[in-house]
């Protein structure tokens, strides 16, 4: 834009310039029109009033019957006189005169003249030398002879333009005298200088038109080219501009993947998202939903940009969802408004389903920003990008979830296993020591498990194995976890429960897997039983391996005394007593 005020304003100038050169040329040609001819038209004339002087002067010479006596003596004879009055008739001179060596006038055409002497110096110093001598003049009109037959030819008001031509008369180089011959050039003068001038006008204005054309056409020929270099740099910029953008948002791109994939829950990987979504596309408002585990609804997990997002959307109220691809709205005459969108102020927006492993696991929602509508839809390319971008991350974070959850999970009843346990024994044993909280631990073990397989099948044990699981799992509360630790063999963690609560809670668990009916085909198979130890922190360990050993020391002698029934361990000092003496049952492996 600045570019091209610059451009037009130096172009302007220079045609104001030659605008002005082009006056000064017109301004000078005029006056060269008005001024030169005269001085040329006057030599011009002068040259041949020069001839037509001399022709006149050898005419009379050739006439005349004695040159020599009518010089030196003023002797004319009557027919001389004759032919020298008549000579102005046939000629162009109205006047003339003969002058004998000492100047003086001794027949002229005007008789008045007759016996004046020409003293003027030129007289002697060029004409009696043997030059001829020319002089034009202005004279008053009443002074030219017949002016009165030709009044149309003044020159001015009372003036006429008069040349005067004294030619010599030299006979054996001898000057005798002079014939001064009068000529009214004023006519002549006129129309010369006029055709000159007339001329001049011609040609002048054909270089100056010619200059014109010229200058037009370069002029025309350089704003064109500045056009045109004009629109190539405003072009080029547009294509750098288009370039660092690109750039930029493939930068950003690379580092939302960057970070995308180091995120390590999808919490932390929509506030990922949020954050960097206003960077790659500040002209939208955003939100992203997920699947809810039940995959009924959606769950709004985060927006930006001034978007909002709902708790829940259903995933039929989304045409990109419905229809399984991107869904834009405002490309197309006819749109239907999205659910999730409603209230709808008619701004332009893309729905994105989100695919991880080539299951649909959500929804990116991008509506342009208030004013923003007109540009929008070319962002599609680069949001689509994101999306999956974000796709991929959420697909990674869930894989990786799903290892992880592989890695802490027994796979036959969906409980924590035996590393998870000791680790989480741990940590509560930490957080105990830290603010004195109660912790118990209680050990589980099917009885007569051996039997039962024997009995049923292995099929039917892991069934009951299962149902067992479901039966702790569900008697735990928020922060109490239920493990299987091996074989029929189970634990549960229980934070903040004292010693009498444990009990009690021991004894509900050994109720509800008691009360577990399992159907294997069409029968329904024999109840089970299971064996129940307590231990409580810091009473009998302040170590993982020695609350482990005291609740299975426990729970072997709830077996002992029968099964199916909850024994809680005896008290430390007992407890170190009684292991070496018994030592039947193996400790239990602690990782
Ligand atoms: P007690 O009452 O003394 O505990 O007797 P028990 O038979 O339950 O004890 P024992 O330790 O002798 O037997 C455990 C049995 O559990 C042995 C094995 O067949 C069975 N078992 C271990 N793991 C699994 C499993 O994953 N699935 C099935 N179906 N059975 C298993
Ligand atoms: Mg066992
Ligand atoms: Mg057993």
């Amino acid at each position: 834009m600045e570019a091209k005020e610059l451009t037009g304003g130096s172009s302007r100038l220079r045609l104001v310039g030659v605008t002005l050169i082009l006056i000064a040329l017109t301004a000078a040609a005029g006056w060269g029109i008005y001024a030169a001819p005269a001085p040329v038209v006057d030599r011009m004339l002068e040259s041949d009033l020069r001839k037509d002087a001399m022709q006149l002067s050898r005419q009379v010479e050739s006439h005349l019957d004695d040159l020599d006596a009518t010089f030196r003596y003023h002797e004319l004879h009557e027919h001389d006189a004759e032919f020298l009055m008549l000579l102005p008739e046939t000629s162009d001179i109205y006047r003339f005169k003969l002058f004998d060596a000492s100047g003086q006038v001794f027949w002229s055409t005007r008789a008045s003249d007759v016996g004046a002497v020409n003293t003027k110096p030129y007289f002697q110093s060029v004409v009696a030398a043997g030059s001829i001598y020319y002089n034009h003049a202005e004279k008053p009109a009443a002074e030219v002879d017949s002016i009165d037959n030709d009044p149309a030819g003044h020159a001015g008001p009372n003036t006429r333009h008069v040349a005067e031509v004294y030619t010599p008369i030299v006979r054996d180089g001898v000057f005798l005298g002079a014939i001064e011959f009068y000529s009214d050039i004023t006519n002549l003068r006129t129309l010369f200088i006029t055709r000159v001038r007339l001329s001049l006008a011609l040609l002048s204005s054909v270089a100056l038109l010619a200059l014109a054309t010229v200058i037009l056409i370069v002029h025309r020929t350089n704003r064109r080219q500045m056009r045109d270099l004009h629109k190539r740099a405003v072009k080029e910029r547009e294509l750098m501009g288009e370039q660092l953008r690109l750039a930029r948002e493939v930068r950003l791109l690379g580092e939302l993947n960057e970070w995308l994939q180091s995120s390590r829950s999808l919490d932390e990987l929509f506030d990922m998202v949020a954050r960097f979504m206003t960077h790659i596309l500040p002209k939208a408002e955003g939100s992203v939903y997920v699947y809810s585990n039940s995959r009924d609804v959606l769950d709004g997990c985060a927006s930006w940009n001034g978007g909002t997002h709902k708790s829940h959307i259903h995933p039929e109220g989304c045409w990109g969802l419905r229809r399984g691809r991107t869904y834009e709205f405002g490309a197309s005459e006819i749109d239907f408004v999205c659910e999730h969108a409603e209230p709808h102020d008619g701004r332009p927006y893309f729905c994105f389903p989100i695919l991880a492993h080539g299951e649909t696991v959500g929804l990116l929602h991008l509506r342009a920003a208030e004013g923003r509508e007109a540009c929008f839809h070319k962002s599609r390319k680069l949001a689509q990008l994101c999306a999956e971008q974000i796709s991929m991350a959420i697909a990674n974070v869930r894989m990786r979830d799903q290892l992880h959850d592989q890695s802490v999970r027994d796979p036959l009843t969906g409980l924590f296993n035996r590393r998870h346990m000791t680790e989480t024994l741990r940590k509560a044993i930490s957080r105990s020591q830290q603010t004195g909280a109660a912790l118990s631990l209680i050990a589980v073990d099917v009885d007569h498990f051996k039997k039962f397989n024997d009995t049923h099948g292995h099929d039917a044990g892991d069934m009951v194995l299962r149902a067992v699981g479901a039966a702790l799992e569900q008697g735990c509360d928020r922060d109490e976890i239920a493990c299987r630790i091996g074989g029929e063999e189970f634990m549960l963690i229980l934070p903040d429960n004292s010693p009498e609560d444990a009990m009690t809670r021991a004894e509900q668990f050994r109720q509800s897997v008691e009360a577990v009916i399992v159907r294997y085909g069409e029968k329904a198979l024999p109840r089970i039983t299971i064996s129940v130890g307590v231990a409580h922190y810091p009473a009998h360990g302040t170590m993982p391996q020695d609350l482990m050993r005291a609740a299975d020391d426990a729970l072997y002698v709830a077996k002992d005394k029968g099964r199916n029934q909850v024994h809680v361990a005896a008290g430390a000092l007992e407890q170190a007593r009684r292991v070496p003496a018994t030592g039947k049952r193996p400790s239990p492996e602690v990782a």
